[in-house]
C-alpha cells in the first residue's frame, strides 16, 4: 500500500474562501468586519510564527486583526486585565491568548477572562464541557451559514480537533463504529478530540505517556491520530494495514518540520496519511476564522 497524501493546505484553501464569502456576504448584517483580538506573551518564535500566520489569515478573510504583544516580564495581573478589557469591548468578536503561556502566567486565569462565545479556540471550561457532553460538535464548527432567525452560536470547538474531523470528512472516511485511537490527551487537541470522534460513533481510545503497550493499541486503530509532541514516536510498523494516520505534531528538528509519526515507513502501510507540514497545521488557522466569523454574529446580535 502507499497512502493518499491528505492535502490539508488545500482543504484549508477551501474553507477559507468559504469564511471570505460569508465574511463579504455578512458585512451589511454585522455592520462591520468580524475582529480577532490575538494577544501574544512573550518571544517564543514558533508561538510568534503561529501568530503572524493567523493575523495574516484572518486579513485575508476580511476579519479585522487587533494584535496585542506583550514581555513575557509583564505583570501577571496586567495580562489578566488587558483580557479582560477585550472581552467586554463590543467591537471584539473573539478572543485568542497564544499558549503556551510562558511562566509565571497562569493560563486558566487567563482564560477564566473569556467568555465562552469569544472563545474561538474553544478552551473555556464551558465550550471544553459543552462539547465533552455532546451538546456541540462538528457541525457547529463549521455553520457557515447564518443560523435561522439570527440565533446565537450554541458554542465554540477548539480549532485543531474540528480541523481534524474536517480532514477526515473531505477524505471520505467512515468513521461509525471504526476504531479510532488518539495518541495524547490535551485539552488542546487530544481530549476534545476524542469527544469528537465519540460523536461520530468511533470507538474511541485515547493513549498518553502512562500507556503500556502503545504499539498494540496502535495497531488496531482504523484512524490513528498522533498528538505527542515527540517526533516520529508513532512508528510504521504500528500502522495497521489500510488504517487512516493524521499527524497533529509540529516539532523542529535539524531535519526541519516533522510530525509525531514515522512519515516514510506509515505511508507504506496506510490508505491515508497527512503530511507535516501541510496537513493539520493548515486547518487550524481555518477553523479559528470559521470560529470567528461565528463569535461575530453572535456578538452583533446581542
Ligand atoms: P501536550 O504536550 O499538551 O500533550 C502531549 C500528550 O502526549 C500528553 O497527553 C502526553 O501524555 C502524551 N505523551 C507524551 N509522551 C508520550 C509518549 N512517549 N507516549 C505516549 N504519549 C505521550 O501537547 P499538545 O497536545 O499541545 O500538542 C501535541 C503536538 O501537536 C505537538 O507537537 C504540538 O506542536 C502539535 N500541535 C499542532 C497543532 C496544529 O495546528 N497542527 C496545534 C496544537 C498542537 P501525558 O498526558 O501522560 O503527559
Amino acid at each position: 500500500l502507499t497512502a493518499t497524501i491528505i492535502d490539508g493546505k488545500a482543504v484549508a484553501a477551501d474553507v477559507r474562501a468559504r469564511v471570505a464569502e460569508a465574511v463579504a456576504a455578512e458585512l451589511d448584517s454585522l455592520g462591520r468586519p468580524p475582529a480577532l483580538a490575538t494577544v501574544l506573551v512573550g518571544s517564543d518564535p514558533a508561538s510568534h510564527v503561529y501568530v503572524a500566520n493567523k493575523r495574516k489569515a484572518c486579513e485575508q478573510a476580511g476579519i479585522r486583526s487587533i494584535h496585542h504583544e506583550l514581555d513575557a516580564e509583564i505583570d501577571p495581573e496586567e495580562l489578566i486585565a488587558l483580557v479582560g478589557r477585550l472581552d467586554a469591548d463590543p467591537g471584539v468578536d473573539g478572543i485568542l491568548v497564544q499558549m503556551p503561556l510562558p511562566a509565571p502566567h497562569d493560563a486558566e486565569r487567563v482564560l477564566a477572562e473569556i467568555s465562552p462565545r469569544k472563545d474561538v479556540d474553544g478552551l473555556t471550561p464551558v465550550n471544553a464541557g459543552l462539547l465533552a457532553q455532546g451538546k456541540i460538535g462538528v457541525s457547529e464548527a463549521l455553520e457557515l451559514a447564518p443560523r435561522p432567525g439570527g440565533e446565537p452560536a450554541a458554542g465554540m470547538v477548539a480549532c485543531t480537533p474540528s480541523g481534524v474531523m474536517e480532514l477526515l470528512a473531505r477524505s471520505g472516511v467512515e468513521l461509525e463504529g471504526a476504531e479510532a485511537v488518539i495518541v495524547g490527551r490535551s485539552t488542546l487537541v487530544g481530549r476534545p478530540l476524542a469527544s469528537l470522534l465519540l460523536a461520530a460513533n468511533a470507538t474511541v481510545t485515547v493513549c498518553h505517556s502512562r500507556t503500556r503497550d502503545l504499539a498494540a493499541t496502535c495497531a488496531r486503530a482504523d484512524v490513528l491520530v498522533a498528538a505527542v509532541g515527540v517526533p516520529g514516536l508513532v512508528k510504521g510498523e504500528w500502522v495497521k494495514p489500510g488504517a487512516v494516520v493524521i499527524d497533529v505534531g509540529i516539532n523542529r528538528t535539524d531535519e526541519g518540520l516533522v510530525g509525531d509519526v514515522e512519515f516514510g515507513s506509515a505511508a507504506e502501510r496506510a490508505v491515508a496519511i497527512t503530511p507535516v507540514p501541510g496537513g493539520v497545521g493548515p486547518m487550524t488557522i481555518a477553523m479559528l476564522l470559521a470560529n470567528t466569523l461565528r463569535a461575530a454574529r453572535a456578538n452583533v446580535s446581542r
